[in-house]
């Protein structure tokens, strides 16, 4: 029997954590708010609008600014290895020319994509679950001042409610 897409969809999220361990942001580093996904790997606090970018966003970024940079000009200025510099650059790459019949499907939904591996609406849903899990991880730390420990293990290591 296949599995089903709600297993799917849990098993690509795991998948897409140790595939593309983008150091996403998960709290605001000014008011410790969670951040919220924008696209293109910019996020913005929900409580004071203090930007910032996961790995994916500083490239991006980066390589706007500064076209024709190596990687390793790149990874210098960004902090982001050169490894994870080049898997970034060859997704990009596999991009599909507009105005070609062939598509990818979305692995979470099916739908038809030019690139990457999920759709559009698809990654929105699955920052969605991670800001409502950085929500939930805070509302346990609250009145726990201590640095906030990463989203995962957060959510694992205090169940409790404060
Ligand atoms: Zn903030
Ligand atoms: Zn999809």
């Amino acid at each position: 029997m296949a599995i089903s897409r709600e297993e799917k969809a849990d098993n690509f999220r795991r998948e897409l954590l140790d595939i593309r361990n983008l150091n996403i942001p998960t709290f605001c580093n000014k008011c410790n708010g969670v951040m919220i996904f924008k696209g293109v790997g910019e996020y913005k606090c929900e409580d004071c609008g203090n930007l910032a970018y996961d790995d994916y966003g500083k490239v991006r970024n980066y390589i706007e600014k500064h076209p024709g940079a190596t990687s390793a000009q790149v990874s210098m200025a960004t902090g982001v290895t050169q490894k994870a510099i080049r898997d970034m650059l060859k997704e990009e790459r596999l991009e599909i020319a507009a105005g070609s019949n062939a598509f990818l499907s979305c692995e979470m939904c099916g739908a038809k994509i030019r690139y990457g591996r999920v759709c559009r609406a698809c990654e929105a849903s699955y920052h969605k679950s991670l800001e409502e899990k950085a929500r939930h991880t805070k509302h346990n730390l609250a009145g726990f001042s201590a640095d906030m420990p990463n989203m995962d293990e957060g959510a694992k290591r205090f169940t409790r409610n404060w």
